[in-house]
């Protein structure tokens, strides 16, 4: 059984849904919980989604990918967070990530580089934007890259990092000195054990737990010129608006995520209430378990359609701006209202670690959080559609 409306997908798409779930269903599922207990990176995941080719999803065909966009992507998001909320995060950063800047950003020397090695899955990339005092307040970052030579020093401290620990590069983002503000931002590409960069320390967490995030340090790293993507200039805001949008194809694989863990919620919860007995009757023929099946299938068809809108607003893989912030809004609450129903729905066994629930409403929770907070996309949608946009600066 599942609930996704497959009939307006093209006989490419449909076939990719088909490749996705089965791998997700039959490799993925199996060991979900156990990449959440131990708290473990899902390499053996990885390895399976690398070897069928869906590190490269998005990579274009020149490099050695799909060439396919942020609608395939969120296809693909959706099955495999169905079925394993941390391996669907380990594919997360590669389609949606730093690999989409590198395309529109990069040299012709990156992309060879990076988007090839993307696609065949020897290169992981992390994003390190958040710093202690710049969580929501973004452009407050404080990681410097000042000049040294030929090349650059990198000097900051990142925090909330997802995968940094199992990331082999970087995309951080940092300033010129001397700057604050939206003023002077920009991003270069680093490795994993480059010198200045201290052992990357992880913290434990509510969900997602198979790829946790990390908290790094850059003492005087060494930056080479051709790993700046964009440099930081003073007096030039272009490096903060890019910032900004570079966030949508990965807010729309959050909340294609939040879709997938949701759905994985409400067909478990169906299955049980259909066979489940309480007072000499199935406990589904009571008209209040119905409606909440009901609404919790209203609200997952919702968020998708909102979020297949989104996906189809994709330029160069950008989608707009008004449409990825409802999508990962709207999904982001869903998954959390959804997959709290369906915890109620089994009872205690809904609270038991030995049954998935529990786990699908922690991975479902820091997702309304990761890549914009939903009152800063409340923020920002009101800015969107009034055409109003206030300064949430103090004056
Ligand atoms: C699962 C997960 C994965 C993440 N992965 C990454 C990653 O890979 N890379 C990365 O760089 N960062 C990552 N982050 C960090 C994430 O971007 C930040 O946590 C987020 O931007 C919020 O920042 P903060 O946690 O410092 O909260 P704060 O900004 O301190 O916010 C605290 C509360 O205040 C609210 N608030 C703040 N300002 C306003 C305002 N103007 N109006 C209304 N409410 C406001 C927030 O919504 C929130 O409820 C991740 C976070 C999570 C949870």
């Amino acid at each position: 059984m599942t609930v996704q409306p497959l009939d307006e997908l093209t006989d490419a798409q449909r076939d990719l849904v088909e490749r996705a779930r089965t791998i997700a269903q039959n490799d993925l599922r199996p060991r979900a919980a156990e990449w959440d207990r131990r708290q473990e990176f899902p390499e053996d995941s990885f390895q399976i989604l690398r070897r069928a080719g869906f590190t490269g999803l998005t990579v274009p065909v020149e490099y050695g990918g799909q060439g396919l966009g942020v609608f395939e992507a969120c296809l693909v998001l959706e099955e495999l967070a169905a079925g394993c909320m941390a391996s669907a995060m380990s594919i997360q950063m590669q389609v949606n990530g730093p690999p989409r800047v590198i395309s529109r950003l990069g040299t012709e020397a990156h992309k060879k580089k990076y988007l090839t090695e993307v696609a065949d899955g020897s290169t992981r990339f992390s994003i390190a934007m958040t710093e202690p005092q710049a969580g929501s307040d973004g452009t407050a970052l404080a990681t410097t890259l000042s000049e040294d030579g030929d090349g650059f020093r990198l000097n900051g401290t990142k925090c909330h990092i997802t995968g940094a620990a199992s990331a082999h590069a970087f995309l951080v983002f940092c300033r010129a000195a001397e700057t604050t503000g939206p003023d002077g931002i920009g991003a270069v590409l680093v490795h994993a054990g480059v010198e200045g960069l201290g052992p990357i320390e992880t913290e434990e967490k509510m969900g997602g737990r198979g790829v946790a995030e990390g908290i790094m340090h850059f003492e005087n790293a060494p930056v080479r010129a051709d790993q700046v993507l964009m440099k930081p200039v003073k007096g030039s805001k272009e490096g903060a608006a890019f910032l900004v949008r570079q966030f949508n194809p990965e807010r729309c694989g959050n909340a294609a995520m939040s879709v997938g863990v949701a759905r994985a919620a409400l067909e478990d919860a169906i299955a049980y209430v259909k066979q489940r007995e309480q007072f000499g009757r199935s406990i589904l023929e009571f008209q209040c378990i119905q409606w909440k099946i009901a609404d919790m299938a209203t609200e997952l068809d919702s968020a998708r359609l909102l979020l297949w809108r989104a996906a189809r607003t994709d330029i160069d893989g950008f989608p707009g701006m008004k449409e990825t912030l409802m999508a990962k809004l709207f999904a982001n609450e869903m998954a959390v209202r959804v997959c709290n129903e369906a915890i109620q729905l089994l009872g205690h066994k809904g609270y038991l670690t030995r049954y998935p629930m529990e786990r699908y409403f922690r991975d479902a929770r820091g997702l309304g959080i990761g890549g914009g907070t939903t009152e800063i996309l409340r923020n920002m949608i009101s800015g969107e559609v009034t055409g109003v946009r206030i300064s949430q600066r103090r004056r």
